[in-house]
Parts: structure tokens; C-alpha cells; sequence
């Protein structure tokens, strides 16, 4: 939810802060409509003061949301996991944290954080309002909050990812099950059911000419994209389970040594099985010190074949290319995902080069795992 979007507004204990300039929309809204009902309800109100009023509310929607997402941040940053960002947007806010909790308690505690202050915050104006005597159009906005808190509470418990009740019943089938992605499995189901529900509960009123629940439809259809999404990673995540890179690596990988003349590269290239345009090259001692591509033979006269040597007219790899052979296959797809490449060149931790990894072998492997999964 950090993407280019989001437009960094400052930091909030250390946590850097960003609004999806979809929010802008939803405070002139709020602004617009609240500051028109306090107009109505208040005619003695000087004129401008309602829209001040209306902006006022936005602000502290904005901060009650905000509120909710420090209740989810403290409780990580309390077990240890830093906070990379609190995001806020069009359907409400995120806290992303650098690593999932490790046990579905602590899992359950930071889902479960951001309601509870919600409902907090609801029971303090709430108090606040029977013993505090504000003018009228004061204990209106208080009230609005309070019911604002409520509501914030209630939507985020809806058992749907991302949504803090989706990650509640993600932990508790977790803890009950004793397997993450089994947490996940059922929450894809109770997201797209509720996803479902929330599209009928709009679909039907929009049917009989009442518009006025088109944010349901909303609201749904992002359940459903999120339940589906998450179905698919907890898959590939199972599936992944437990190996490494060096599981996928290709028994054919392309390697030639950088003491190999232009004609022995040419000779190997032709006899080797795979069909490669791009060869790894090592030292002596196995160790991986460039990579070499069949195009840079065009350049070179065939009668010089013989004497130049494939160290020579090697290039350098680039890091973001590299990954050691024990990583997990999970973060060589989020590698290959990140800087879009097709295949990664593994070494051993001592630089003693393994292979290539390809993006295809991993989805294979993928595959052949979630066949036997479900089987
Ligand atoms: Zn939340």
C-alpha cells in the first residue's frame, strides 16, 4: 500500500506516514456533507463555520483512523517487528510491519489492537459526552465521532483479508490448526462470502432505483479481489514451504570456465542441451566472475577464436542478479518478481558458483507441490 502513488505526509513515532490522495477525495466529502447537515441542524451557526465544522470532523475521522493504526503498530513494535509505513486510503488505513508475527497469538494480538482502540476511543466520547456539557454543534460532531470509532471497529472485523478480522481468524485457525496457510485458506472463503454478501446488499438496492449503497458493491468487490489474492499466495507459500533455491536449480545450468578460449565456448554452447545464450563463467576454483553472452562472438573475427579466452571478453554480473543456494525459493520469486528478471545465478555463501535458477523451474516445482498438496 506504499506505492508511487502515496504522498508522505511526515512521521508518527518513528513510522513514516503516507495518504493515498484518495483520501483527499473522502475529506472534502466528509467536509462537504457534514458541514451541510450542521447548517441545517444549527441555522443560528454563522455562515462558514458549518464547513469549518464539516472539516474539523474529516480531521478527526482521519485521526481516529490513524488512532487504529497505532494500535496495531504499537503492539508489532512491542514484539519486536519494526513498522515500515502507516498508509492511509481510500477504504480506510494499513500498518505494514517488516515481518509477520512468528506464533498466531502474536498474530491475533496486533490484528486484534486496531479495533480494540477503535471501540476504546468510542466508549471514552461516549463518556466524555454524558459528563461534559459542549455546545450543540460540539456534542454533535463528539457524537458523530463516537459512532465514526464504532463503525471503524465493526467494518475491520469483517472476516475478510486484509481486514483485521480476516488476520483474527487467520490466527485463530492458525493456533487451532497448527498451519498458517490453512488460517488463510478459510479466510479466502469468509472474504469472498462476505465480499458476496456486501455486492448483494448494494446489487439489490441499485436494482429497485436506490443508489445509495454503491459503496457496498465497492467495499465487496475489494473483499473478494483481497480473498482471492491471498488464496493464491497462501498456495504458492505452502508450496513453497521448506525449500530452497538450491532445489530448483537447472541440472543443465551453462558454465564455462573463463581459462576456455572463444572456440571451446563455442564448442560447449553447441553441444550443451539447453538452448542458452548467456553462459556463466568461474575461475579455477569454481568461483563465479562473470557471465558471458553468445552475441559478443559476432564482434570477434572467428580467426581469433582460438587464442582469446572466454576471461576476456566477459562482462560483470550484477549483484541484484546473485542469490545464495540456501535462500528461500520464496525470496528468489520476490528477487525475480522485484527487479523483473527471468532467471537468478546461485552461489554457494563461499562464492563457489551452483547454476541458474529459472523463474519457470520454480513455478513447475510450484506446481508439482500444490498437485500433491491437494491430492
Ligand atoms: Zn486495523
Amino acid at each position: 500500500m506504499t506505492g508511487n502513488n502515496n504522498i508522505r505526509i511526515g512521521t508518527l513515532f518513528g513510522i513514516p506516514f503516507f495518504v493515498n490522495p484518495s483520501w483527499f477525495l473522502i475529506l472534502g466529502l466528509v467536509t462537504w456533507t457534514y458541514g451541510n447537515d450542521l447548517a441545517q441542524d444549527f441555522p443560528t451557526l454563522l455562515p462558514g463555520v458549518p464547513l469549518v465544522l464539516g472539516l474539523v470532523t474529516g480531521l478527526l475521522l482521519f485521526s481516529s483512523v490513524v488512532a487504529h493504526e497505532l494500535g496495531h503498530s504499537w503492539v508489532a513494535i512491542k514484539q519486536g517487528i519494526p513498522v515500515r509505513s502507516i498508509t492511509l486510503f481510500l477504504f480506510g488505513g494499513v500498518a505494514s510491519i517488516e515481518k509477520e508475527p512468528t506464533t498466531p497469538g502474536n498474530a491475533f494480538w496486533v490484528s486484534i489492537a486496531g479495533p480494540l482502540v477503535s471501540f476504546l476511543l468510542c466508549g471514552l466520547l461516549v463518556v466524555f459526552n454524558s459528563f461534559i456539557a459542549l455546545p450543540a454543534p460540539l456534542m454533535a460532531i463528539s457524537t458523530v465521532l463516537a459512532v465514526i470509532n464504532f463503525s471503524l471497529g465493526v467494518f475491520n472485523l469483517i472476516p475478510g483479508l486484509p481486514l483485521d478480522g480476516g488476520n483474527i481468524l487467520k490466527a485463530i485457525v492458525w493456533k487451532i490448526t497448527g498451519n498458517p496457510y490453512q488460517g488463510v485458506k478459510v479466510t479466502s472463503w469468509t472474504g469472498q462470502a462476505f465480499g458476496a454478501l456486501a455486492i448483494l446488499s448494494g446489487l439489490i438496492p441499485l436494482l429497485n432505483g436506490n443508489p445509495n449503497r454503491l459503496w457496498n458493491i465497492l467495499v465487496g468487490w475489494f473483499l473478494i479481489q483481497n480473498a482471492r489474492s491471498a488464496g493464491q499466495f497462501a498456495r504458492v507459500q505452502s508450496g513453497l514451504d521448506g525449500l530452497v533455491v538450491i532445489d530448483a536449480v537447472s541440472d543443465n545450468s551453462p558454465i564455462v570456465s573463463a581459462d576456455a578460449s572463444l572456440r571451446d565456448f563455442v564448442d560447449l554452447r553447441t553441444l550443451h542441451p539447453g538452448n542458452w545464450r548467456k553462459f556463466l563463467v568461474v575461475d579455477a576454483a569454481s568461483k563465479l566472475v562473470g557471465e558471458v553472452t553468445v552475441d559478443v562472438l559476432q564482434n570477434i573475427p572467428g580467426e581469433l577464436w582460438a587464442s582469446k579466452k572466454v576471461g576476456a571478453v566477459m562482462e560483470p554480473i550484477k549483484p541484484t542478479t546473485i542469490i545464495e543456494a540456501d535462500s528461500s525459493l520464496m525470496a528468489a520469486i520476490e528477487q525475480l518478481e522485484k527487479h523483473q528478471l527471468s532467471e537468478l545465478t546461485v552461489i554457494q555463501a563461499d562464492g563457489s558458483l551452483v547454476g541458474l535458477v529459472e523463474k519457470m523451474s520454480i513455478i513447475d516445482l510450484i506446481r508439482q507441490r500444490s498437485n500433491v498438496i491437494s491430492a
